[in-house]
């Protein structure tokens, strides 16, 4: 138990299991209360009680479908009203293994209002109140394949591009209003996630999987050194920097009056 001051509140979607699941034990040891997020009550209700008793925290559940307007408003609404919310780790997500045309378009439907709409609609809820208050901060969780599609189902991939994009814009707009914004970007991660998406993380080879804590305790590092993007497994920094330059070298051309001179008629 802890007499500890609460570092703010966490709420944190998808803690009922994997990535959000660490994310709850790790914010709950350096001392924040939390608000869990998902559909699973028994589990979110299990992991919120060992949680209060392990670290003293107050730890709340919020059982919602948030592929389900309803369900994903009554978490926007905590996330307007609620001045203790200092943190909004956007975590819950769904893939898929299939390639794009064995998909099931109803299928990837839903994937989008997960990962591109309730992760938007929940950052839109939470930040101008964190911008009012000139504090807080929104992870994103997003993936390599946000930067490499042809590795996974590519409407899964485009999501996560979104995810990317979406958080270089929010840090464009906000890091001087006082509120962090971190993208993290997983390789493959031990969960239930893959079970979920169509291939069992066993049919991996191991050398590419990440165990679920080493993630979060990577991501927590990354945030720690103030980084807008976290990408655990790459060995280089240096790597990403040179993607990042490039891309800030074509940004004073992409728009301009005159066509380029390759698609000139002759
Ligand atoms: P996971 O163990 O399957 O966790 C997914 C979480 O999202 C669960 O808590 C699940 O809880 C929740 N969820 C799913 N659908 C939901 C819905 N409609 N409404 C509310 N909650 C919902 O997988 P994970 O690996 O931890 O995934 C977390 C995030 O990491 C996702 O965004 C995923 O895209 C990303 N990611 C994972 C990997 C990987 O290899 N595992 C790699 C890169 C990125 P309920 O079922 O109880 O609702």
């Amino acid at each position: 138990m802890t007499t500890q001051a609460s570092h703010g509140t966490a709420l944190i979607t998808g803690a009922s299991s994997g990535i959000g699941a660490l994310y709850a034990k790790r914010l709950a040891a350096r001392g924040h209360d939390l608000i869990l997020v998902a559909r699973s009550r028994q589990r979110l209700d299990r992991l919120a009680q060992c949680l209060h008793e392990k670290t003293g925290r107050r730890v709340e559940v919020l059982v919602a479908d948030l592929g389900d307007r309803q369900g994903l408003a009554l978490v926007e609404q905590q996330l307007r009203s609620r001045d203790d919310v200092s943190l909004l780790v956007n975590n819950a997500g769904i893939g898929a293994t299939t390639a794009l045309l064995d998909s099931d378009v109803d299928a990837m439907t839903r994937m989008i209002e997960l990962n591109v709409t309730a992760l938007t609609r929940l950052a839109y809820a939470a930040a101008p109140r964190f911008v009012a208050q000139g504090r807080g901060a929104i992870i994103n969780i997003a993936s390599i394949v946000g930067i490499a599609p042809e590795i996974l189902n590519g409407v899964y991939g485009a999501t996560k591009a979104f995810v990317l994009a979406l958080s270089q814009s929010l840090h464009h707009e906000l890091a001087g209003k006082g509120v962090r914004i971190q993208a993290v970007v997983p390789g493959a991660v031990a969960t239930e996630f893959w079970t979920v998406a169509g291939t069992p993380v066993d049919a991996l080879p191991s050398e590419i999987v990440m165990q679920a804590d080493d993630l979060v305790d990577a991501a927590l590092a990354g945030f720690d050194q103030g980084e807008l993007f976290t990408i655990p497994s790459l060995p280089e920094l240096a790597d990403w920097q040179a993607y990042e330059a490039a891309r800030q070298q074509l940004i004073p051309n992409l728009s301009r009056q005159s066509v380029a001179q390759r698609y000139r008629r002759a």
